[in-house]
């Protein structure tokens, strides 16, 4: 059995359309495919018709914080058409263009003129993000690469005021699960934090309803697994498994292609909870 419960179409930031996406976890042996676009579900219905041999679970992958950082939070089999979750889609997508607003006035006040218009010319219709800035910056000549772009012009600091334009971590837990979803933390150590710190997230997103932590996100050392399964155990969470796939050519982050979970671990899909049946 290959879960794949973490991937991105062009519905937000990822470059295949959702069926290109449902063929691709076909082909590379994905029975189980969970779409998580970036605060919206408009790539679901798509992916479904596409389905085939492929089981798609309908999410969603909500930016949101805490203790004033950035933090991702999964919903795992979403009713992709319940009403609240379209109200909460439409409060994140006016957070984001609040939040751009906010990243082209902080450039502007450092002489960097028109980077609304040049990332939403970069975001070509789709939501805007901040990889769309780093983009327009280099293509603007004002960085030489997406990567110092980040570093010098959208750096930590900016991001740590940036994500408070979106809701809080508790109230995304709550819209997923009022959406009959999963609460699954992301990728918890992209965040950088301490381990104090990570513990008290960890503790906060349960306390707050959440179900899991993906444990394993794309490909990561051995390390990294077991450390996060030792996270999952202690705080009594499941775990969840998934690739972050945006686009083909990244193989750190290609579909299925993933550690499987350790075998100590509660997969968040047994139980029949997100219903792709128990693996025992
Ligand atoms: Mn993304
Ligand atoms: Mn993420
Ligand atoms: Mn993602």
């Amino acid at each position: 059995m290959n879960v794949d419960l973490h991937c991105h179409t062009r519905a937000s930031d990822g470059a295949l359309t959702p069926r290109e996406v449902v063929v691709a976890a076909a082909a590379a042996g994905v029975d189980t495919l969970a779409i998580t676009d970036h605060d919206c579900v408009d790539g679901v219905a798509e992916a479904t018709a596409a389905a085939g041999q492929v089981r798609v679970i309908p999410g969603i992958e909500f930016s949101t914080h805490f203790g004033g950082g950035g933090v991702h939070v999964v919903g795992l089999d979403v009713d992709p058409g319940d009403a609240g979750l379209t109200a909460a889609c439409a409060t994140q997508r006016r957070a984001r263009q609040d939040r751009a607003v906010w990243i082209a006035d902080r450039l502007a006040r450092r002489g960097i003129a028109d980077a609304l218009a040049g990332a939403q010319r970069c975001a070509d219709g789709s939501q805007i993000g901040r990889p769309h800035f780093a983009r327009f910056l280099v293509e603007s000549g004002h960085a030489r690469t997406e990567k110092e772009a980040f570093a010098r012009l959208l750096g930590r600091h900016d991001h740590g005021s940036s994500v408070r334009f979106f809701a809080d971590m508790d109230t995304v837990i709550g819209w997923i699960r009022a959406a009959g979803g999963t609460a699954v933390l992301a990728h918890p150590l992209k965040y950088k934090l301490t381990r104090t710190r990570l513990d008290r997230l960890v503790r906060a997103f349960r306390e707050a309803g959440g179900d899991a932590i993906e444990v394993v996100c794309g490909q990561q050392h051995a390390r990294a697994t077991a450390e996060l399964a030792a996270l999952a155990t202690a705080h009594g969470l499941a775990a969840s498994r998934g690739s972050d796939f945006h686009q083909p050519g990244r193989p750190w982050a290609a579909l299925g292609r993933v550690p499987p979970l350790p075998p100590d671990c509660r997969p968040v899909w047994s139980g029949g909870k997100i219903g792709v049946g128990n693996t025992g």
